[in-house]
């Protein structure tokens, strides 16, 4: 073999090896252009794996969510109701009260 035959067979071996690492380099570019589409097919997914619509009212349901002149119902350590001395966690306002007695005291 040559000089200029080895030389011609490196430019040759050189050529091929550019060429593979392009061919990755595509190949590359194209895996991550397909693992961001995917993840935007899920972040359109991912609204409907929430809750639709507003999750306020009622969850704790029978008790009103709040008491007008008292104010909106919250959890607080275990109480005696103010009216009526029966064990609550619901405070509307400054007041424990147990469901029935929120329930007397309902606006709405
Ligand atoms: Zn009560």
């Amino acid at each position: 073999m040559s000089y200029l035959q080895l030389l011609k067979a490196l430019k040759k071996e050189n050529a091929e090896k550019e060429r593979i690492s392009k061919l990755i380099e595509e190949a590359e570019e194209v895996s991550k252009a397909t693992q961001g589409a995917e993840k935007a097919e899920k972040a359109e997914k991912a609204p409907f794996l929430k809750p639709t619509g507003a999750v306020s009212s009622c969850y704790a349901h029978p008790f009103p969510d709040a008491i007008e002149g008292l104010g909106r119902r919250h959890v607080e350590a275990l109480s005696s109701c103010a009216n009526c001395e029966t064990g609550t966690w619901s405070f509307y306002g400054p007041w424990p009260l147990c469901l029935r007695c929120a329930n007397l005291g309902r606006s709405g």
